[in-house]
């Protein structure tokens, strides 16, 4: 069963969260501010953090930034502020995804169950023995997260990287775009799809080189592969 930190001083707001977050199987503590949040994600673990930006005792940002100093737990902001300096701000801090108030708590748990799969799939990743994935003199090293064509390290972000992983393990494959953003972005719909081939462009910028046909390919009306 995962677990789920809720810190938020709006009361009414933390326990409608609290009660549709059992509902769904999850368990649950609540914090009211920042201060003892934070000592319940340094003390406890958790699967996933919900963090308030706006706290009483010590805000959001902080909060994030000291439990990322020793921890991984995944945060997510919950941010009634839609300014995008907070957003920033708080996946600077380490925070890795949002959601802006007032939400939707359907949008809230798909957010959780997303980040939750995307950590079982990195999860189920590294347990596997095989570290490294190789495509013609593309090398990704999965522990250290490197990838490199010959030589060359090829410094990707982590889209990029986690975009290029699922191809190089995928070879000769054909992964439809709505795959690509479930597997990569963890998000079931709803995003445009053309994240992807903005993505899919960026990666070949780095990847590719001039006057070479790409490693990627595309196929019309589908998605991606990388063929052998
Ligand atoms: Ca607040």
């Amino acid at each position: 069963m995962s677990r789920i930190l809720i810190i938020e001083d709006e009361e009414n707001l933390a326990r409608f969260v609290e009660l549709e977050l059992k509902h769904d199987g999850y368990e649950t503590d609540v914090e009211l501010d920042g201060r003892t949040g934070l000592e319940a994600a340094l003390n406890q673990d958790f699967d996933v953090i919900l963090l308030d930006l706006m706290l009483p005792e010590l805000n959001g940002i902080e909060v994030a930034r000291r439990v990322r100093e020793v921890k991984d737990t995944p945060i997510i902001i919950m941010t009634a502020r839609d300014s995008v300096i907070d957003r920033v701000s708080g996946l600077d801090h380490g925070a890795d995804d949002y959601i802006v108030k007032p939400f939707a708590i359907e949008e809230l748990l798909a957010r959780v169950r997303a980040l939750l799969r995307r950590i079982n799939i990195e999860g189920g990743a590294n347990g596997g023995h095989q570290t490294t994935v190789n495509y013609k003199d593309l090398t990704i090293e999965k522990e250290n997260r490197v990838v490199r064509r010959g030589d060359e390290v090829i410094n990707l972000t982590k889209r990029e990287y986690e975009l290029l992983l699922i191809l190089m393990e995928n070879i000769n494959v054909v992964m439809s775009r709505k795959e690509l953003l479930s597997k990569v972005w963890g998000y079931d719909a709803k995003v445009e799809t053309n994240v992807v081939d903005v993505y899919v462009r960026y990666l070949r910028n780095k990847i590719d080189r001039p006057g070479e046909k790409s490693y990627i390919q595309t196929v019309r009306g589908t998605g991606y592969v990388i063929r052998s």
